[in-house]
């Protein structure tokens, strides 16, 4: 595999970091366990930036035009997520719209869905969650109890879903829904598009364990959705599923934003450690970044060959769940290395006048625990990793023997 851009590819790059140069506000940041601005302006400020990038062509880069897009493929899609999301000039509160609902449109939608529900997310005017979980049904989706009646042409929602990120802004939903109560769990389901303002649709916040409200439960009572708004076939939900949560561990990139926490992670170490005594808990801790920072490039080189089979046109496989499993529990690691630099500081949640960084890595700490269970607990990606790509027997319990 040839990583070397093109001569086109460099052209793409160095246009890209112009257009920064020219246009991106100085970054804040920003990390999504420390949001604590009023909805309002939050949604205000990511409309404008999001705007701003659909103008210059610089988002949604592989859709075609006609949909929002910038008809590009993924590689340019890769520059744009490493020059422009690392910036983190505002919380991506459409992360979930664009790395699977919308996906997921563009690719099992029909033409008139696409039409209707691409272009504007893509301007920036409408957001997107996930609803998947439930409070019995997580890895094991299928288990889900949400019901879907027929009601005239349409449906009713009936059910209760739950760790919704960011349904507090959302103006549609990616619904999945049991419609056929008869047969197999993974038969009878089928996928909705649902207006999160529709009436019978309430959303509740909960708080992660770092006090920020990033996600909701959401409740359904007597919803209706028009039978315009399914997607793919009724009952056929499972295999929607399945390619929607291929797309959320495959290619949305995700990873690269984990460089910017590292670099913030080895920066604040370089602090701290330029004059301590070479005791044997600085050295271990010089030990682990540099740990971290060789799985950095292990996981951009892996990111590199999901997005290179994505651009020989095959489908996202089960390589991402390998590059999720990695950046999530590097996070994790390299959050602990900060905690343990700051010592007793990190007990300060809300920060330290004469320490700035203390509040910022204990808060990221505490949400980087999420990280390795969102899309697909760490245990789940194990189980992929070892029976799909290195080909290991089912285990027992999953088998039936
Ligand atoms: C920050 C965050 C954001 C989220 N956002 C969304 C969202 O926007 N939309 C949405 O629908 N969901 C969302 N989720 C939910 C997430 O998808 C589920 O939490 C996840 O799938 C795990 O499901 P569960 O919580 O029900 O745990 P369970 O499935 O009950 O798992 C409990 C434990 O058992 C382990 N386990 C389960 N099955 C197996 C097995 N077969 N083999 C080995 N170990 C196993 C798990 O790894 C885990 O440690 C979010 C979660 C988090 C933490």
């Amino acid at each position: 595999m040839d990583f070397n851009l093109s001569p086109e590819q460099q052209q793409f790059q160095a246009r890209v970091r112009q257009w920064i140069a020219e246009h991106a506000p100085p970054a804040r940041g920003f990390s999504e366990a420390a949001m604590g601005e009023p909805l309002a302006a939050i949604r205000e400020r990511y409309a404008h930036w999001q705007r701003k990038r659909f103008d210059a062509g610089l988002t949604c880069v592989t859709w075609p035009r006609r949909y929002g897009g910038a008809g590009l493929g993924v590689v340019e899609h890769y520059i744009v997520t490493r020059e422009i999301d690392t910036l983190q000039v505002v919380p991506n509160i459409n992360i979930i719209g664009f790395g699977m609902c919308l996906p997921v449109i563009l690719h099992n939608g029909s033409e008139a869905q696409r039409q209707r529900y691409l272009p504007p997310a893509a301007r920036g005017e409408e957001i997107w969650c996930q609803l998947f979980s439930e409070p019995g049904a997580g890895s094991d989706l299928a288990g889900l109890k949400t019901r879907a009646e027929r009601d005239g042409d349409g449906w009713r929602v009936n059910g209760q879903k739950i760790w919704t990120s960011y349904a507090q802004y959302a103006d549609f939903g990616l619904l999945i829904a049991r419609s056929d109560a008869g047969g197999k769990k993974h038969q009878g389901l089928t996928m909705f598009l649902i207006d999160m303002r529709a009436p019978g649709v309430t959303v509740r916040p909960i708080r992660f364990n770092n006090g920020a409200h990033v996600f909701n439960e959401v409740f359904f009572d007597n919803a209706h959705v028009p039978a315009q708004n399914v997607i793919g076939e009724v009952n056929g939900g499972w295999k929607v599923a399945i390619d929607t949560l291929m797309y959320e561990r495959g290619t949305s990139n995700i990873h690269i934003l984990f460089r910017p926490l590292l670099e913030s992670v080895v920066d604040f170490a370089r602090a701290r450690l330029a004059h301590a005594p070479p005791t044997l808990a600085n050295q271990q801790a010089r030990a682990r970044l540099a740990r971290l920072l060789t799985r950095l490039q292990i996981m951009d080189v892996q990111g590199l060959r999901v997005v290179a089979g994505v651009e020989s046109g095959a489908p996202p496989g089960p390589e991402g769940s390998l590059v999720k499993l990695d950046w999530s529990e590097s996070n994790m690691d390299a959050q602990a290395v900060a905690m343990e630099l700051l010592g007793p500081l990190g007990v300060l949640l809300d920060g330290h006048d004469d320490i700035p960084a203390a509040g910022h890595f204990p808060r990221n700490w505490l949400r980087s625990f999420g990280n390795t269970i969102e899309a697909g607990s760490s245990e789940i990606l194990r189980n992929i990793v070892a029976e799909r790509i290195l080909g290991l027997p089912k285990d027992a319990a999953r088998s039936g023997k």
